[in-house]
């Protein structure tokens, strides 16, 4: 197979990337269903769940802490063969039915099918000051960070749920949470609402955007706030800046034309196979209205049962 190494790396049925609640539903599935796969991940298991404090609606938990599921999630993988090989993958690409999997230089495997269940990172805001303070009073993950605003005046960017969720975990924690929503409507669902609008130490800005994230060149100090419908500019005095303005789809190391929708999610059948013969995707980079653990859990069970038909129809 000309410039494609050796072949001496193993061959397996499956690949999956990425050891989030999807890759370790995978995990459990493709092991009971006696495939031989492996599971990559770059950093830790849990994916989004690592940026959670807790879960409140995946079933049969009525409150759980986020990573204590991880673990149960990730033993129950390990009893199917998914300890997850620690090796950030990035490059994939495939020729001749087979994709092959690099990692920096190196090519570790090659594969039958890929799954891609490596979830999404954060959007950047775009706004002046934001790679300058990036790290230094602007952050992405109050669950990370949240603890060094104690007592603090904070402000979180976005109407989403994420942007609500972390508001909330920020208020027991900061002196003051506002939060700056464009619209006059927040996106997030109703009973995240009503918790923020309950909280005493917690106000939200309404048709409003950052124009600025300034600061004293250490540390973020204050931001300009803009009202879309008005245009006037205030400034506030901030101490940390969360941005939850959505996220996008980790798959810059995939090498191929892969169909995607107009927002960059990738596209499946209802087998959750993409236009690319034998490469799937589970979880949260899928084109889908909803995004929660619950189903990117289920969407891992259909991707396993998609996987093992398409074997059975290349593999023979
Ligand atoms: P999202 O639902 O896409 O919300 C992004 C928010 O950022 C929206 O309110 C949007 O405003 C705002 N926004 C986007 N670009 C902006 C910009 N340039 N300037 C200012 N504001 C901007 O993203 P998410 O909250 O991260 O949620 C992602 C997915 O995960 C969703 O499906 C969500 O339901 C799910 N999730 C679920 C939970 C949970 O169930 N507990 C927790 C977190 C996330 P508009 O509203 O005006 O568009």
């Amino acid at each position: 197979m000309k410039g494609w190494g050796t072949m001496d790396q193993k061959i397996y049925d499956v690949a999956v990337i990425g050891a989030g609640p999807a890759g370790l539903t995978l995990a459990v599935y493709l092991g009971r269903a006696g495939h031989d796969y492996v599971l990559y991940e770059a950093g830790l298991p849990g994916g989004q769940l690592n940026n959670t404090e807790i879960i409140e609606n995946y079933p049969g938990f009525s409150s759980i802490d986020a990573s204590e599921l991880t673990e149960k999630m990730k033993a129950h993988a390990e009893i199917w063969g998914g300890n997850p090989v620690y090796r950030e993958i990035t490059r994939i690409d495939k020729e001749n039915e087979l994709f092959r999997l690099e990692s920096g230089a190196e090519t570790v495997s090659f594969a039958r099918c890929v799954v891609l269940a490596t979830g999404l990172k954060p959007r950047n805001l775009g706004v002046e000051g934001e790679q300058t303070y990036k790290g230094k009073g602007i952050s992405y993950c109050a669950t990370c960070d949240g603890a060094f605003f104690r007592k603090k005046k904070v402000f979180v960017i976005g109407g989403g749920d994420s942007a609500v969720e972390e508001g909330l975990l920020l208020a027991g924690i900061a002196d003051h949470v506002t939060i700056v929503h464009r619209r006059d409507q927040l996106r997030a669902v109703d009973i995240l609402q009503k918790r923020a609008f309950e909280k005493a130490n917690m106000d939200i800005v309404w048709d409003s955007v950052l124009d600025e994230i300034c600061g004293n060149g250490k540390m973020v100090t204050h931001v300009k706030i803009r009202n879309v419908k008005t245009g006037e500019v205030n400034e506030a005095a901030a101490d940390g800046v969360f941005i939850y303005v959505g996220h996008l789809p980790v798959a810059d190391f995939l090498k191929m034309d892969v169909k995607k929708d107009n927002t960059g999610f990738f596209v499946t059948d209802e087998r959750m196979e993409t236009d690319v013969p034998g490469l799937f995707v589970a979880g949260d980079l899928r084109s889908k209205p909803v995004r929660q653990v619950a189903n990117a859990v289920g969407d891992a069970a259909t991707a396993a049962g998609g996987v093992s038909t398409y074997l059975i129809k290349h593999k023979g």
